[in-house]
């Protein structure tokens, strides 16, 4: 795939993962769409990062979990240089609740906006995204750890992995692939938030390389999916993690 003229919209790309992974495909020469929900600055600064460094972006704003605006985003994305390449579901939220009673309120939340959100974006990009495209959805590595209180938002992730597992059959016949890259513990907000730096650490040293990634890491692996290189590579759950689990 020639990436020179391609067009990729990555959700939840003002910051963190997202963000790192919008600055690396626009190096490697897509136009690129950084959608976001509320941290309108932070998405303008990841859209200047880019043009600095000579590449093309624009900012979007849309709540991936309401129809109406995934639909807008696709629209305005489709429209900018009339076809969508390469679709990066990275937008989520990760709130903290054992499974007792008081955690429904952060079940629903999070169940909301990690699998509505990415049902709905996978959905659209199934419409949208020309044939001999790419689909990548983000999960997580910490699925395989069922630490306590992350059950709402590994139920979250692992409904993420079986929509892109059917997705990539429902896709067939048109050549795009649909991938899911599941991260270990990264360096974001979202891994860091409520987090001591005892924990953090302690955390740190469960993977045999001892520390936690960085968001161009992970980026990596997404612009390998979302190139050339990951022409043969449909249906799978790639985990990026130091051997975290
Ligand atoms: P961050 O908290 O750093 O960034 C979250 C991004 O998602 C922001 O751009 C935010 O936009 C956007 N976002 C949140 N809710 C919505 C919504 N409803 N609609 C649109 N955009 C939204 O998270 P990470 O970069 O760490 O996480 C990215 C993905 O990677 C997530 O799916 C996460 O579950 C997954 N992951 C992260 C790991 C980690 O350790 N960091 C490990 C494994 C998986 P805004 O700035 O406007 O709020």
């Amino acid at each position: 795939m020639n990436t020179s003229t391609k067009t990729a919209l990555i959700t939840g790309a003002s910051r963190g993962i997202g963000r790192a992974i919008a600055e690396r495909l626009a190096k490697d020469g897509f136009t690129v769409i950084v959608n976001y929900a509320g941290h309108a600055a932070s998405a303008e600064d990841t859209v200047q990062a880019i043009v600095n460094q000579g590449g093309n972006a624009i900012a979007i704003q849309a709540d991936v979990a309401s129809e109406a605006d995934v639909s807008r985003l696709f629209a305005q994305a489709k429209a900018i240089n009339g076809q969508l390449d390469v679709v990066v579901h990275s937008a989520g939220i990760m709130p903290m609740a054992k499974i007792t009673p008081a955690g429904i309120t952060d079940f629903d939340k999070v169940i909301h906006t990690n699998l509505r959100g990415a049902f709905l974006v996978l959905a659209n990009a199934a419409e949208s995204v020309s044939d001999g495209g790419r689909i990548i959805a983000l999960s997580t590595s910490v699925i395989a750890k069922s630490f306590p209180a992350y059950g709402p938002y590994i139920a979250s992730k692992a409904g993420v992995e079986g929509l892109v597992h059917v997705l990539a059959n429902e896709l067939r016949g048109r050549n795009i692939t649909v991938n899911a890259v599941a991260p270990g513990p990264t360096g974001t907000d979202l891994f860091f938030n409520g987090k001591s730096e005892e924990q953090i650490n302690a955390i740190a040293k469960l993977a045999p390389l001892e520390r936690i990634g960085e968001p161009d890491e992970i980026a990596g692996i997404v612009a390998t999916l979302a190139g050339p290189d990951g022409s043969w590579v449909n249906s799978q759950v790639i985990r990026v993690n130091g051997g975290f689990a």
